[in-house]
């Protein structure tokens, strides 16, 4: 009865496969939790501080439905100073996390049957949304033996007169690949060629660990057709402040507007008092995330390529490692599984990602040293038929 009832959309929304996971941790204690896609770092002091004060001094109106003015000014500042994003006010948009931002920017573009270009693998919501606004998925393969990255060949063999949208996700959930400069130049010319949008997702734009940051729309030509996406959740450790931003034309940045008023009408008044702080204080946070990630990225590449049927590239930014699991004859789900059961760890089948990725598991460098070497000797154990006993 209800299945007749819903949109096109939610007519054959498969069951998640995560839900078998998910039922699967409920059931036990002791787990590790590699799985999770947020530091394990708590949110800057004073921005807690600054939320207290911010109720307290009577924040709790509707706010302005853009974002404050200092908040955007302070968004161009860091993007300013740290990748030489010249931006106004008036060009950014204040969001409800990373995640509303993509939603906007696809309800604004998509009509029904254009195509949305994203790496397969990519980040999860990407698919469902493109869904949800009817948009056309066009999923392009990146390999391991490319370090994952996106090239401007590959893209090109996968547009048609009905490409519309490119999402563009330098550093990349799941699998920590950076786009290097050059080859970023070089997708920026299809880019142009065939007149495409572009979604640059750079949420994870303070953990790079090897080169550079490249912002996409700071390339000849990009600035008025790409639209940036940046954010707290990442960069502070402020994943339940559910509080993000885009970057891009003022015209752009207008409809966008218009469309979050009517489904978010603003983000929370303190909630935005608050990340005014965290971009113009909290500098020494986001440098001492970075430092900390960079140090068990590599400690966790180490780990996986330690650990027999598992090896992995270093990733050069993110928090994430892209394991490979392919030498374990388990599929990414069977292997997550596994895992729960009889290593109580917990880790994300490639799956969740994308079709390209029955190989892999996403590991988040989660946890002390201490931590995640007891994963691994967990999984290690598993593997060799010895499962973890509570
Ligand atoms: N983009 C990417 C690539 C992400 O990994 C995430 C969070 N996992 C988001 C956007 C959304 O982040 P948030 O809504 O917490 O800002």
């Amino acid at each position: 009865m209800l299945k007749n009832k819903l949109s096109n959309a939610f007519l054959e929304l498969a069951p998640s496969p995560m839900l078998k996971m998910f039922q699967a941790t409920a059931k036990y204690k002791n787990l590790i939790n590699l799985g999770v896609g947020e530091p394990d770092l708590d949110s800057p002091p004073e921005v807690i501080e600054a939320l207290k004060e911010a109720v307290d001094a009577g924040f709790t109106h509707y706010p302005p439905m853009n974002g404050y003015p200092d908040l955007r000014a302070e968004v161009c500042n860091y993007w300013g100073d740290f990748h030489g994003l010249k931006l106004t006010p008036d060009e950014v948009l204040i969001t409800s996390g990373g995640i509303q931002a993509i939603y906007l920017v696809l309800t604004a573009f998509i009509n029904p049957g254009d195509e949305v270009i994203v790496t397969d693998p990519c980040f999860p919501s990407y698919i469902g949304q493109a869904r949800y606004v009817g948009g056309k998925l066009v999923g392009v393969p990146v390999y391991e033996k490319d370090g994952f990255v996106l090239t401007a060949e590959a893209l090109k063999t996968h547009i048609t007169p009905a490409s519309k949208l490119l999402i563009l996700n330098s550093p990349s959930n799941p699998t920590g690949a950076v786009i290097p400069r050059d080859e970023m130049e070089k997708i920026a010319k299809v880019v142009e060629k065939h007149d495409l949008m572009v979604l640059s997702d750079e949420i994870y734009e303070s953990y790079v660990f090897e080169g550079e940051h490249v912002s996409f729309a700071t390339l000849p030509g990009m600035a008025g057709r790409t639209i940036t996406l940046g954010g707290f959740s990442k960069t502070y450790a402020m994943t339940g402040w559910r509080l993000g931003y885009l970057m891009g034309n003022v015209d752009i940045m207008r409809v966008l507007s218009v469309l979050s008023t009517d489904t978010v009408m603003g983000v929370p008044a303190m909630i935005q008092r608050a990340g005014v702080v965290a971009l113009r204080d909290c500098r020494g946070f986001v440098k001492d995330a970075a430092a900390l990630y960079k140090e068990r990225v590599d400690a966790v590449a180490k780990l996986v390529n330690a650990t027999p049927g598992m090896s992995c590239v270093k990733p050069k930014g993110s928090f994430y490692v892209f394991a490979n699991i392919e030498k374990t004859g388990l599929s990414a789900l069977d292997f997550a599984m596994k895992m729960i059961e009889e290593a109580r760890v917990i880790v994300t089948p490639g799956t969740a990602c994308g079709k390209n990725a029955n190989n892999f598991v996403r590991i988040s460098c989660n946890g002390t040293p201490e931590v995640l070497a007891e994963a691994f000797k967990r999984m290690t154990d598993a593997l060799s038929g010895k499962p973890f006993v509570d």
